[in-house]
């Protein structure tokens, strides 16, 4: 019979080579443009014998990927609510109908099954959401310049735009 216990894995200093070298875990967040911060943890190693320190074990792509991907996919979530549950707003069917896709995909968008594609076009109408109606009339140039002319107008008089907000947190390259 064989035994599947490994030995522990031993870190080495990836600068001097001494094994001899202490794991830290540091918490810290991560998040996507309209994502909440997803928290992870990093765990940085730093040798005793040189003062190199860093992720020696490439153990913190995982986990930042991870968090990323909970970042990302409430992302969507949030930005379609926002769209659809403010007061004169539009509806998922409008949203579909004016951007040509297939009924019943913004609800799996809303579930976090989306590309990065279609994230980035759902960034893109989010933010202008007057894009919508453009792409609603067929991007005919007259319409499109007067819903353009109507909406500049409104978020010059209101110094807001309708359902933009800033982003405030970009994500933070991750430690190497
Ligand atoms: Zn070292």
């Amino acid at each position: 019979m064989t035994s599947d216990i490994k030995p522990p894995k031993t870190i080495l200093c990836p600068a001097c080579g001494s094994p001899d070298v202490t794991a830290e875990k540091k918490e810290r967040t991560i998040s996507v443009p309209y994502g909440p911060a997803a928290e992870f943890l990093e765990t940085v190693y730093t040798c005793n014998a040189c003062g190199t320190d860093g992720d020696f074990a490439n153990e913190n792509d995982v986990v930042v990927n991870k968090a990323l991907a909970l970042s990302r996919n409430e992302s969507a979530k949030l930005m379609l609510q926002k769209m659809t549950e403010g007061p004169g707003e539009f509806t998922l069917a409008y949203i579909e109908r004016a951007l040509r896709l297939p009924s019943g995909l913004l609800k799996l968008w809303k579930m976090g099954l989306l590309s990065n594609t279609a994230l980035s076009l759902l960034r893109i109408v989010y933010t202008f959401p007057w894009l919508l109606q453009v792409s609603d009339a067929n991007f005919q140039p007259e319409i499109t310049s007067k819903i353009c002319q109507s909406y500049l107008r409104r978020f010059t008089e209101d110094q807001v735009a309708t359902i933009v907000e800033p982003v405030d947190v970009y994500p933070t390259p991750p430690a190497k």
